[in-house]
């Protein structure tokens, strides 16, 4: 199956084939589904010496994963606030260093694995009016409390130098965030699975 026409398909690197599965295999741990969420944790265990197989239906990053919107944003679907109302402190507090750790794992094997994936650091939350400009400068005090110390409010011109619009009053820059070719990513990781003798 092909991956689906986007810009991420259009500029995806060069990379062997993959064999399609034939027969019966025997591997320590397996896998099945060629997304971020498979890849990583099959990259963690072959690290760690085990024999992974990672079976995929389609290709790697068919889903979600190579065709999303390529943003690392420390933030998960609900903000920490509301983690915090409902699940208390300390559970926030977890999941607040948790969100760090996942894009810092994500630098570590772009680094590591000299993985061309266009990444970008930084990553700007953009207001339209003033009450926008309110509700960030709340998001960056409460981010700040859960230990984010790479952020930055941008007034009208600070955003007007970062991006080329004049659409917006003002901004909260995150360095901690960025951007990337996600396909590019996940082929690398696939890359790294192999060459630590992973199958996929
Ligand atoms: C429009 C959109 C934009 C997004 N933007 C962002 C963003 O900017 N930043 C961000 O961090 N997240 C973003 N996300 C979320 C992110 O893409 C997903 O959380 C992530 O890709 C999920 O990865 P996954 O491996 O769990 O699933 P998937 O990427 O969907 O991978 C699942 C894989 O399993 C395979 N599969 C399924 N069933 C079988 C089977 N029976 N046998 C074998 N293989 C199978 C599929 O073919 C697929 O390759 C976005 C999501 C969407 C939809």
């Amino acid at each position: 199956m092909n991956y689906v026409d986007s810009y991420y398909a259009a500029t995806i690197n060069q990379h062997q084939p993959w064999p399609q599965l034939d027969g019966s295999v025997q591997c320590d741990v397996c896998i099945i589904g060629a997304g971020f969420t498979g890849l990583s944790s099959a990259l963690f265990l072959t690290e760690a010496g085990y024999d992974v197989v990672v079976l995929e239906a389609a290709r790697v990053g068919f889903g979600a994963s190579g065709r999303n919107g390529g943003q690392v944003v420390n933030s998960y679907s609900r903000d920490i606030d509301v983690i915090e109302q409902r699940y208390g402190t300390d559970a926030a507090r977890m999941l607040g260093s948790m969100m760090f750790e996942g894009a810092d794992i994500i630098r570590d094997r772009i680094d590591r694995y000299a993985i061309a994936c266009d990444y970008r650091p930084g990553g700007i939350f953009a207001a339209l009016n003033a009450r926008q400009m309110q509700h960030l400068r709340a998001q960056q005090r409460l981010w700040e409390r859960y230990g984010n110390d790479q952020l930055e409010l941008l007034d009208e011109r600070g955003i007007r130098r970062a991006i080329a619009t004049e659409r917006y009053v003002g901004g909260l820059l995150d360095r901690r965030g960025g951007h990337l070719h996600p396909l590019n990513l996940a082929l690398g990781e696939a890359e790294a699975i192999r060459r630590h003798g992973g199958r996929i």
